[in-house]
């Protein structure tokens, strides 16, 4: 049993949960964790020390060295490894490429799910990912699995390259999206599945502020 509330948000590719996620978090007092930026960490650190990504014992290597930590500056989530911050990093289009891979072995994925549920124990927290609701916090308080048409996310994430000056044609976005998306709901391990607790949200054509108000109005039945 825990003392701590739990949040969990799950769902596919550019869904909206990190953008929701702390907009909750922040508003409610919790810490928030991006469950997907260990990932990306543990890609972009195996990538920049050249190591076979088909070589599971070598990812895990690699990780077991990683001290993976996140912090807050000027209200922007930053993520550190081993205390270097890899922020920008580990959003590049050959991570993001890579990233289902690596997150698909089992022996990565149990050392970061022992390392997220270590992080929930001791805070309230609002957590975003693949298997949270399903995997990490089984227990939560509320589930939400955020969905939204392909067209929606691969535009919301175009949207995103080009105010930061990024090129990449939308047809394009909306294809690496549809290829994680596949790759993360096959693979064996945990794969991206909504919990039969979790509430379902389609935030097709629906703004940030609706969506977390709707959030909210769940959340209210648990604190
Ligand atoms: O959330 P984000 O798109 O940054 O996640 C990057 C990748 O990390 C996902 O495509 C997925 O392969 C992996 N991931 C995962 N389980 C999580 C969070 C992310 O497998 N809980």
């Amino acid at each position: 049993m825990t003392k701590n509330i739990q949040i969990a948000i799950d769902g596919p590719a550019s869904a909206g949960k990190s953008t929701v996620a702390k907009i909750l978090a922040k508003r409610n007092g919790y810490i928030y964790c991006d469950t997907g930026a260990m990932y990306r960490a543990v890609t972009f650190q195996s990538m920049s020390q050249q190591t076979n990504l088909d070589d599971e014992a070598a990812i895990l290597s690699v990780l077991d060295d990683m001290l993976i930590t996140f912090d807050y500056v000027d209200g922007m989530q930053h993520v550190y490894v081993n205390g270097v911050d890899v922020t920008e990093d580990i959003r590049t289009i050959d991570v993001t490429n890579n990233v289902s891979k690596v997150s698909a072995y089992k022996a990565v994925r149990q050392e970061l799910v022992n390392r997220q549920k270590l992080i929930a124990s001791e805070n309230n927290i609002v957590m975003d990912g693949r298997d949270i609701g399903t995997v990490v916090l089984p227990n939560a308080a509320l589930k939400i699995f955020l969905v939204a048409s392909v067209d929606e996310r691969a535009q919301r994430r175009f949207k995103e390259n080009q105010a930061k000056g990024i090129d990449v044609p939308l047809e394009t976005i909306k294809q690496d999206i549809e290829k994680r998306d596949l790759y993360d709901s096959t693979r064996k391990e945990s794969p991206l599945v909504q919990a039969s607790d979790a509430i379902r949200l389609d935030t097709t054509g629906m703004g940030i502020d609706d969506v977390v108000s709707a959030i909210e109005s769940h959340l209210l039945k648990y604190t």
